[in-house]
């Protein structure tokens, strides 16, 4: 008997195909126009989300580079405004800098620890005296990763968050979370460590977060912004300025809801997986993948690669 090639593609977790109650889902979804605000599709996964997040509403984006983009430009909304963010974060290193070359947003970047944390005396010290204002540019708003990806995918957990919350709060800033992979966060935290931390709870000090259903979701395109109301309200203006309002785009809700449904459930395995290939490949000569694995990024040979964007 010939064994059947298995070809296993472990480039990223967005390289995936939509399963079949995916497509089921998008052939048969109700869709009007979203632009207009008809479409009953996207309010669906909007509701959703914003449900899961414990936020007041929610966003649908194409991509997770233009929900950090929205959400970054709306907490930022004068120009000259700054953001302190880990200098190996996503927004700061694959983002084409966009939040400064499209929102005037000047970046002030803070040593990531290998957790993925940044210490929190540093952020507080990066924040900018506003009696010097005649010199220096005002401090806005605070991004977290959760999970990290340059990283290797680890955790934040609630209480740095919270005390990041805090730090914000002090000093009138805003707290935007990248949460990319944050329901790989969330898994990690409710099983892993059984600590029952639930995600409404391990975004609570966020006013925003940027969560990508077209990763280890499986969904095929998209992200979903939550927020409070007024932010969302400001975000779906900027998200048409952009370019990303999209009409009939409960096709790709469908998929998004489809995503939540049958897939958050299976991170944990993913992570499983993730950690027991870097056990095998840690037992090979010359390979080395660094940090504890997790949850799904193993990165081998980290001196030499990095994490594909
Ligand atoms: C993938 C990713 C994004 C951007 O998402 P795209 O949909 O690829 O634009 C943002 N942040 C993190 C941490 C990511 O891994």
């Amino acid at each position: 008997m010939v064994a059947e090639k298995f070809h296993l593609d472990l480039r990223s977790d967005t390289v995936t195909k939509p399963t079949e109650a995916m497509r089921a889902a998008m052939a048969s979804a109700e869709v009007d126009d979203d632009v207009l605000g008809n479409d009953p599709t996207a309010f669906q996964l909007e509701a959703e989300m914003a449900k899961i997040m414990g936020k007041e509403a929610a966003l649908f984006v194409p991509s997770g580079t233009m929900g950090n983009l929205i959400s970054v430009l709306t907490h930022c909304d004068i120009r000259g405004s700054e953001v302190i963010l880990g200098d190996k974060c996503h927004i700061h290193i694959y983002e084409n800098g966009g939040i400064a070359t499209i929102g005037g947003v000047h970046p002030r970047p803070v040593k990531n620890n290998d957790d993925g944390t940044m210490d929190i005396d540093l952020i507080e010290a990066a924040i900018r005296d506003p009696r010097r204002e005649i010199v220096y540019p005002t401090t806005r708003l605070i991004c977290l990763e959760n999970t990290h990806a340059n990283s290797g995918g680890r955790c934040l957990s609630a209480e740095y968050t919270d005390r990041v919350g805090e730090v914000a709060k002090k000093h009138g800033l805003k707290l935007h979370i990248d949460g990319a992979r944050i329901f790989n966060a969330s898994v990690k935290i409710i099983i892993f460590q059984a600590l029952g931390v639930p995600m409404d709870r391990l975004v609570r000090a966020a006013d925003s977060v940027s969560v990508c259903i077209s990763k280890g979701l499986g969904a095929p395109v998209g992200s979903v912004i939550v927020g409070s109301k007024s932010f969302i309200t400001k975000a779906r203006r900027l998200r048409k300025t952009l370019g990303g309002g999209m009409r009939q785009v409960g096709i790709l809700c469908a998929a998004g809801l489809v995503a939540l449904q049958d897939n958050v459930g299976n991170l944990e395995s993913d992570h499983k997986k993730a950690r027991t290939l870097a056990d095998g490949l840690n037992q090979i000569k010359g390979l080395r993948v660094d940090g504890p694995v997790e949850t799904n990024i193993a990165i081998p040979g980290s001196e030499h690669c990095e994490y594909p964007s």
